[in-house]
Order: structure tokens, then sequence, then C-alpha cells
């Protein structure tokens, strides 16, 4: 077989996001639209506010009208959801709660609170009655203008701005009902080994659990996708064809397992046999080496990815994941590196940058990366403690305090218990 150099990370992710495609456009309910990514920009159909309102519970009023303590009538009371366009009549206050319309005529707020009326000062008058001013406000003050956060026709949320709670909110108050996103992709996992059973089968004699089918549907799902199918198939490049012939109708396929160099792995020649031409098959990193990607029928990607727990996981992180990420519509499709200082020495490996398991650890301004422990590709416990992934370039040993770059895998780091 053609040998291939193992490519840097980063070259892998390149490549990846310059072969996968972004989804075609759907039609969703604004209130599914959380992390869904603007395929069309959202634009207001409204101003917002509606009309000049009262920011202030208190009274409208014409501020040239109103001398400090005199006496007006109360003529209007304008709750919020009155009607617009009621008119103030010279000389006269308005009663007006805060969001309502501002009268015509009406220029200015005085808060009930700088008021006086037959209750009392700050007690409210009704119709009918009269209130006092402390002080003369000046002309638009306590107003919220027309159109003053937005205008009809201007972009509230721009294509490829991920919706967060603030833009579904915004996107609501215009009148969206609906907006046009990027499609989630549906991704169907393959795991390949004889010896691979379900949880429900924990246990028995010379099995083990397929902890990847788990971990990485999670993580499908955690980065936008839509897990299709988790089918385990045996070593056997026939069962394999199959599986991969069903897989290769999502939109992305990921194999995990068989893709070393082991005597029975069938699933480079199964890859083959399907009609799928590889980029890559071996990248410079540990753990991990062994990760393919290529496109199917289609240009639809598929990844290889070894079965060793955390090298599946890790693998997943660094190349599905963006991958799935672009596809959704995201521009930014990797997380901006922590940088931390390395609470231990650590040896690279030669040719290869290894991504080690760490916890992070607060140190006032920044951060430690404390390795997690035991950094073999199936010890699945340090992965499970680790916060993040701290990059170790192939130039030389490390000693303590050295500065590294991690990749975040969880936010636990950023949340404390005191408030
Ligand atoms: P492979 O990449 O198939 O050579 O597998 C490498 C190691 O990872 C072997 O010890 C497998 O038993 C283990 N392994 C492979 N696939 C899985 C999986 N889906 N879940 C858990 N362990 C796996
Ligand atoms: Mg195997």
């Amino acid at each position: 077989m053609l040998q291939q150099a193992a490519l840097p990370v980063a070259e892998a992710q390149r490549r990846i996001l310059a072969r996968v495609p972004r989804l075609p456009a759907e039609r969703i309910a604004i209130r599914d639209a959380l992390g869904r990514v603007p395929a069309e920009p959202v634009i207001s159909r409204l101003d917002l506010p509606p009309w000049d309102n009262s920011a202030m519970d208190g009274y409208a009023v014409r501020a040239a009208d109103v001398r400090a303590g005199r006496r007006v009538p109360v003529a209007l009371d304008l709750p919020a959801g009155s009607t617009a366009g009621q008119v103030l009549p010279a000389g006269a206050a308005a009663r007006i709660m805060t969001g309502a319309p501002l009268p015509e005529n009406a220029d200015a707020i005085v808060p009930v609170e700088t008021s006086a009326g037959p209750r009392g000062a700050g007690a409210y008058a009704d119709p009918g009655e009269w209130v006092a001013f402390e002080r003369v406000p000046a002309p638009g003050h306590h107003v919220r203008l027309r159109g003053e956060d937005v205008r009809r026709g201007d972009t509230v949320v721009a294509e490829g701005e991920p919706f967060t709670p603030a833009r579904i909110a915004l996107a609501a108050s215009v009148g969206s009902a609906e907006v046009v996103v990027f499609r989630r992709p549906s991704v169907t996992i393959v795991s390949t080994g004889d010896e691979l059973v379900g949880v429900e089968r924990a246990g028995e004699p010379d099995r083990i659990v397929n902890a990847n089918a788990y971990g990485l549907a999670v993580m499908v799902e955690r980065a936008g996708g839509v897990v299709a199918a988790t089918p385990t198939v045996s070593d056997d490049e026939a069962a394999l064809g199959e599986a991969l012939q069903t897989a290769l109708g999502s939109d992305v396929t990921v194999t995990v397992g068989g893709v070393s160099m082991g005597a029975r792995d069938p699933v480079r020649p199964a890859l083959a046999r399907a009609g799928i031409e590889l980029d890559f098959w071996r990248v410079a990193i540990r753990p991990g080496g062994p990760t393919a990607f290529g496109v199917g029928p289609g240009g639809r990607p598929v990844f290889a990815l070894p079965g060793n727990p955390v090298s599946a996981l890790v693998t997943f992180e660094l190349f599905v994941r963006p991958a799935l990420l672009r596809m959704a519509g995201h521009r930014a499709c990797f997380p901006r590196p922590i940088r931390a200082r390395l609470a231990e020495a650590v040896d690279p490996t030669p040719g290869k940058a290894t991504y080690l398991r760490c916890r992070l650890e607060p140190d006032g301004a920044g951060w430690w990366a404390v390795p997690a422990g035991h950094q073999g590709s199936s010890v699945l416990s340090t992965m499970a403690r680790a916060h993040g992934l701290a990059r170790v370039p192939d130039s030389g040993r490390l000693e303590p305090g050295a500065p590294v770059e991690v990749w975040p895998l969880s936010d636990e780091p950023f949340h404390r218990e005191e408030p």
C-alpha cells in the first residue's frame, strides 16, 4: 500500500474543512433555533420600540408646560398596552406606565417618585385629580424613542451568527416566527470489532463494552449533529461493507476501530471498496495517529477513527467536531486555546504532537495544566478526569512552568461554587 507521511494536526484540520460541504438550509420555528446558524440574515419587520414610549412609571407631560410645584390636572390614564395616538390636553399630565405609548403633545416623563398628588408625595393621583412635580423635566427625559433599538429593515442577526438566547429573543421581537438555518448533519457511527457488546452485556468473558458508541454519539449531539444510527459490525470486510452502504446515506460516516495495522483490520479495504477516496490516513498525533479522512459519494465526509476509546474521543474532538460545525454553517469551528503553564515536566513524542489529558486549575492570573494521570490511549479514566488537551509539540522537553496551549474539552473549569 502507498505510504503517506503523517500529516501535522493543523494541516489535517485544514484539509477536512476545505472538503466538507455546508449543508442546505431549512426553515425552523424560532423557539428551536438555539445554537443553529442562520443561513439568511434575520431582518426586522418592525421598529423597536414600535412607538415613542415611557421608560418609567409616572406622568407624561409637555416639558414646556411644567412649573415646579404647580398643580395640573391628570387627564388620561395610560397603562402598558394602551392604544397609541391619545392626545394630552395642553397644561395637563397623563398617568403612564412603563412601555405605554407616549400621548401626542407629550415629550417627557416625570417619575411618580418625584410627584405629589392628593394622597401625598410619591402616591399616584387618579384621572380627574391633580398632580404636582418637584422639578421641570428636560424634553425627552425618560422617553424611549421609536426605533432607537432597531429600525425596520435592520439586520438583527447576521448570517453565520449562531443563535443565542438573546438573538432568539430579538428575532422574535421583530416578528420572525421562523428562521432559515443550515441543516444539522446526520451522522452514522459504525463500530468494528468482534469483541464489542452493548452496556447490558458488560462483564461477559472475552467481551468489552462498545464505549465509543456511547461517547461518540453524545459528542455528535453536543456538536449539534443528529445521530442517525450506531451499528456495530464484526471484523469482517463484507459485513463492514454492508454497514457502510447504509451509513453513506447519512451526511457523515464515522467508523471506529479496525483502522491500524492489525492483521484483521478491515476498515481501509472496505472503504476503498465502497468507493471512498481517502485524503489522508495518518496524522502526526498521539493519541490517534491512525486517523483517516476521505469523501464518499456526493462529497459526503467519511472519518475512520482508531478504536482505543481515548484515541476515538480525541480524534473526534480534533477532526470530526470541526467538520460537523462547518457543515451546520459555523465559521468559527475551533476553540480558542487556553494558555496555561504545565505543572509537570513532559517529554515530547518524536515526530508527533502529543495531546496530553490535563486538568485546568486556576492560578490567580491564569491556569495550570495538570496532567490527569496515565496517558495510555486505552486509559479512559484519565480522559474522564481531564478538562482539556494540552498540546505538547515535538520540540524538546517541557519543564514545569512551560507555557502550553490547551484545547478545552469541558466548561467545568469555568464554573465555581461561590457566586
Ligand atoms: P482497533 O482500533 O480496532 O485496533 O482497536 C484498538 C483497541 O481499542 C482494542 O483494544 C479494541 O478492543 C478497543 N476498541 C476498539 N473499538 C472499541 C470500541 N468501540 N469501544 C471500546 N473499545 C474499543
Ligand atoms: Mg478492532
